[in-house]
């Protein structure tokens, strides 16, 4: 199927509309639009509505070849899913440290084991630019037929100068060449390198890693791991004002661990997301809620780690702006599957379908400064919409196991599976 097209048949559309983020009463409204039918312009939706109506409008255009209507049988349609949250270019795996773990091996013991972050810091510098590519497009290709069609994607395996920029030139390669669009984040703070100062190492990504990678316009974010263990509060903000001098968006790994203050620095500094906040304190949560700033969650990594799942309904009647995230990576939550977080969301997090949907659509994008372009399907967002195998959105968490997805429009084409 090419050039534009008139997607008619759907049961309903999950719109996910409105200015996002959406919060509150809002986030458990999908926008559910029955009768509708949606038709697309040079990969931009240029109407959805109702579809007797756009047909009429389109006889034309249809009977002249110049649009294709494409029937979907009776299927959802709901926006493509962004996935604000992931570590999704690296090399190797840890399922070693996986089992190590299930036989109650402590985090210590599996790092003198050589487990950890680090084993995938060896891993990524030996694979190279060629080796990631080859490793990771994949990894994208599995994350777009499960219904992903923007991704934000984080360095954090290099740890040093040179291997941090061959991560972000591998994202933007990625991007550029990719079956789904890419937001690079710098997060040069991932962890401290073997053998480093955390203090020297800190100054180091701010005053040094920072200018190279602004100045080649390799990220568009910048994040922190800021918790127990890892950079300290003090850190965190030399490294995000220097990020905000160099004119870059800033994010956090917040309150994985425990508390230890990155929730109001986050919110001080004009974060577009803090991520993670699974030890966030109910004071955090109010100062979130009268911020502009996206709590991410990742019940995944919360699931895999047994941290306790976020407080996400106290966030929600808060009015805090939640979105969802897989956190894809190696160590803590290996899984490019955004309908299965959606599940863990309601039954792990008690959240809603609706609520599930649009913190996984509209609110991603939002916590990627991108939701005036994609996260939902309106007028002149670009047309990345997926067709469910089910005739119910609900399913997406619901039915949990297979792929919900039957097919993935990305930019107005198919580009996954068929209708
Ligand atoms: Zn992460």
């Amino acid at each position: 199927v090419t050039g534009d097209l008139l997607i008619t048949g759907a049961s309903h559309v999950a719109t996910c509309a409105g200015p996002g983020p959406r919060r509150g009463a809002a986030l458990d409204d999908a926008g559910v639009r029955e009768g509708v039918a949606i038709r697309t312009a040079s990969g931009l939706i240029a109407a959805i509505g109702p579809e007797a109506e756009l047909r009429a409008a389109a006889r034309e255009d249809l009977a002249a070849g110049r649009l294709t209507e494409l029937s979907v049988g009776g299927r959802a349609i709901v926006p493509g899913f962004v996935d604000a949250h992931t570590h999704a270019v690296f090399a190797g795996n840890r399922a070693r440290e996986f089992e190590m773990r299930l036989r109650g091996r402590t985090y210590l013991e599996i790092l003198e084991a050589g487990g950890g972050i680090l084993d995938t810091v060896d891993r990524v510098r030996a694979a190279g630019h060629a080796g990631l590519l080859a490793e990771s497009a994949p990894r994208l290709a599995r994350m777009l037929a499960l219904g992903t069609t923007t991704a934000e994607v984080k360095s954090g395996y290099g740890l040093s100068l040179e291997s941090e920029l061959t991560m972000l030139e591998v994202i933007r390669d990625l991007d550029r060449t990719g079956p789904l669009a890419l937001v690079p984040t710098f997060l040069g703070a991932h962890a401290c390198p073997r053998g480093a100062d955390r203090d020297a190492y800190a100054r180091e990504v701010a005053q040094v890693m920072m200018p190279r990678v602004a100045s080649r316009g390799l990220a568009r974010f910048v994040d922190v791991f800021c918790d127990a263990g890892a950079f300290d509060v003090a850190q965190a903000r030399l490294i995000l004002d220097s990020a905000r001098a160099h004119g870059l968006g800033l994010k956090l790994h917040a309150d994985e661990i425990k508390s230890i203050g990155a929730t109001p620095l986050g919110v001080e500094l004009g974060c577009t997301s803090l991520d993670h906040l699974e030890k966030t304190t109910p004071e955090d949560v109010r100062r979130l809620a009268d911020s502009r700033t996206v709590a991410v969650l990742l019940p995944g990594t919360a699931f895999v780690l047994a941290l306790g799942f976020p407080p996400a309904r106290a966030m929600i009647e808060a009015g805090v702006a939640v979105a969802l995230a897989t956190d894809c990576n190696p160590g803590s939550c290996y899984t490019e599957s955004m309908p299965l977080i959606q599940m863990l969301a309601c039954c792990g997090m008690r959240m809603t379908p609706a609520e599930a949907l649009v913190a996984s659509t509209i609110n991603g994008a939002a916590a990627l400064g991108i939701a005036d372009r994609c996260g939902s399907l309106e007028p002149g967002k670009q047309a990345d919409l997926l067709v469910l195998e089910s005739a119910d959105f609900r399913e997406i968490a619901y039915h949990f196991g297979p792929s919900p997805v039957r097919a993935v429009i990305r930019a107005g084409k198919l580009v996954h599976g068929e209708v």
